[in-house]
């Protein structure tokens, strides 16, 4: 079985910092990681090769220092790495991007499963995987909490709002994950050591030969109008009382004052 997994780096939600002028994240010295569902995706693919043999490629298009998360990947027991990274990438929106990894997958050539996350925690759309399978031409089976994969189907289990459903399809496909579909291993010290010995394939526009007009700033049809940020939340008070009588009163007050009733 042939695996592709696209991983995505982004900043560490614990240190997420915004330029509240700018209304941008800072991404300039914070610390990145791989995104959390990829993980989950990693895992699935591993265990796919577990169970069939073959390999695990795992995909991601971003800056040089990408392949860290390309590392981690290899710690985790995927065979090789792929970064995927030009200058007229640059400015690409979700369309552009899924046109370049769909360019990615074509020129590995062979796969019969491409994972990805549900979601990654800084653009947040959720939108890759269904565009790249479109783009692509196979189907897509989106938000798995469980993947079965036999010798020619794919079975997922979805939670949808209040009910669950179970979709399957025939492969080749792309199925993105929740992180409740299992939990990552954790690579030993060595593992991790050995990793970062890695030397991974790289991916410019020379090799992919995507048009000019669909990549980068030029293939995006989505222009950000404008961004801005929520008014930051005020913290919170410890209204005290001399009895629980006092105490309640000064909370209606409280409420009161800030129209809250
Ligand atoms: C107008 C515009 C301009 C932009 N310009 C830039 C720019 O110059 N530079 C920039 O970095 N971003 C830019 N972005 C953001 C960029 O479009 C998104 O980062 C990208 O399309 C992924 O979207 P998302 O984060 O919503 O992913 P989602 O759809 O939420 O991600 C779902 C899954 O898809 C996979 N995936 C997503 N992105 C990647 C990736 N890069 N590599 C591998 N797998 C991936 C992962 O498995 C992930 O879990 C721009 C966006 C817009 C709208």
């Amino acid at each position: 079985m042939e695996v592709i997994v696209f991983i995505k780096q982004v900043p560490s939600n614990e240190n997420l910092k915004v330029d509240r002028e700018k209304g941008m994240l800072v991404r300039e010295g914070v610390p990145s990681i791989m995104n959390t569902p990829d993980k989950n995706a990693v895992e699935e693919a591993i265990k796919l090769k577990e169970k069939f043999g073959g390999n695990v490629t795992v995909v991601t298009m971003g800056l040089p220092q990408a392949k860290e998360i390309l590392s981690e990947a290899i710690a985790m027991g995927a065979d090789q790495g792929i970064l995927v990274s030009d200058r007229s990438f640059g400015g690409s929106d979700t369309l552009a991007t899924a046109t370049i990894l769909a360019g990615a997958a074509k020129k590995i050539g062979k796969f019969d499963v491409i994972l990805c996350g549900m979601e990654a925690s800084d653009g947040a759309t959720g939108q890759i995987p269904s565009k790249l399978a479109e783009i692509l031409d196979i189907p897509a089976l989106t938000c798995a909490e469980f993947l079965e994969i036999t010798k020619d189907t794919a079975t997922i289990i979805r939670t949808n709002e209040s009910f669950k459903e179970k979709i399957q399809c025939k492969l080749p496909l792309v199925c993105s994950v929740s992180t409740k579909i299992n939990i990552p291993r954790i690579p030993s010290e060595e593992d991790r050591k050995n990793a970062e010995k890695s030397v991974f394939l790289e991916f410019s526009n020379k090799e992919l030969n995507l048009n000019e007009a669909d990549i980068g700033a030029n293939g995006s049809p989505t222009k950000v109008a404008g961004s801005y940020l929520t008014p930051e939340r005020k913290k919170g008070i410890i209204i005290k009382g001399s009895d629980e009588k006092d105490a309640g009163k000064k909370l209606i007050i409280e409420l009161l004052s800030e129209k809250i009733i």
